[in-house]
């Protein structure tokens, strides 16, 4: 994707109305085949927006959009339904996302139907597979949604999604609405898939737990823009946007005894529809200075490809390993 924007008419009830909130403004990233990446944000970053345009379920206001060296940016009719059914979604409640009046069956088999029109007998015994390679029993076919669990729900949204063949599957926050036991259990089942079938991932999330062990790189998103974009490693070991430090330091799942050098995050997200003049994280950064309130930082590509948008990366994280070595 190319500096992709997407704007959205302002919301009408407020006080001083903006004309339109810029979801995702001016974001430039790229999807390796094979790899997993995360989009990680707060609500209201962006990060789904941002999904929705990658697979042009979303019309981008600017930018382009490639996909294998195409430019799809504005495919439409035969084109834009085979794109339709190699770039597939998983919906953050499985439940709000499956027809209710609809069997298993039909849900899974629609798709099948729709978009290659595969007889009655050939779909059974597809949607059977199918049920089969997310881990349900084929012979739950007839059921209904309301007479699953949630994570049994989401297995089925998995399935659906399979069957157009897709080569790339964006979560939408798949496991946030699930009981924590099962959120591991739909994660190790996307894991697997994407082994056995080859698939690339992009996985939207507002948290860092779920990400830290499926994913391969993590672009960070604040307000609309991508602040940092590097490994899994090296944003868990070595977050260089004052940001993502804050994220990472807020994170549950600490190592116990170590030291709290960052600051924790702050303060509400800002309304997105009136951002913060210069760089977007002034309000909330502990390392703000009058550059940052009044010059928007670029986005630096570092050695690697690493990226990170932030006047002072360089001077705040030589502090910090200062601060992380000195002696007690
Ligand atoms: Fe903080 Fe300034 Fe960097 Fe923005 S540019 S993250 S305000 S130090
Ligand atoms: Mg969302």
């Amino acid at each position: 994707a190319h500096d992709l924007s997407k704007r959205f008419p302002g919301p009408k009830k407020l006080f001083a109305p903006a004309r339109f909130v810029t979801a995702v403004d001016r974001v430039s990233l790229s999807v390796l085949p094979g790899e997993t990446l995360a989009i990680v944000g707060e609500s209201g970053s962006g990060k789904s927006t941002l999904g929705r345009l990658l697979l042009r379920l979303l019309a981008a206001s600017e930018g382009r959009i490639f996909y294998q060296g195409e430019e799809i940016t504005r495919a439409e009719g035969a084109r834009l339904n085979q794109l339709r059914r190699e770039l597939q979604i998983i919906f953050q409640d499985p439940f709000a996302s499956l027809n209710p009046r609809m069997t298993v069956e039909q849900i899974v088999g629609e798709p099948l139907w729709l978009h290659q029109k595969m007889n009655k007998a050939d779909r059974h015994f597809r949607v059977a597979e199918l049920l089969k390679t997310v881990g349900l029993p084929a012979a739950w076919a007839d059921r209904y949604p309301h007479e699953f669990s949630g994570g049994q729900r989401q297995r089925i949204g998995i399935a659906r999604a399979l069957a157009s063949g897709p080569k790339l599957l964006l979560g939408d926050e798949p496991v946030s609405a699930l009981d924590v036991s099962v959120q591991a259990q739909v994660v190790n089942l996307l894991e697997s898939l994407k082994y056995q079938l080859g698939l690339t991932m992009v996985i939207v999330a507002h948290g860092l737990a779920v990400i830290r062990h499926m994913s391969d790189r993590v672009a960070v998103m604040y307000l609309g823009q991508i602040v940092e974009l590097a490994t899994v490693d090296e944003i868990f070991d070595a977050p260089l946007h004052p940001y993502t430090q804050a994220l990472i330091a807020s994170a549950p799942q600490m190592q116990p005894g170590t030291p709290r050098a960052i600051p924790l995050l702050q303060g509400d997200l800002p309304n997105p529809a009136n951002p913060p003049s210069g760089c977007r994280f002034h309000t909330r950064c502990p390392f703000a200075t009058d550059q940052c309130r009044q010059q928007e930082p670029i986005n630096q590509v570092l050695e690697g490809g690493r990226q990170v948008a932030c006047h002072r990366w360089q001077e705040i994280n030589r502090d910090r390993s200062a601060i992380l070595v000195a002696p007690p």
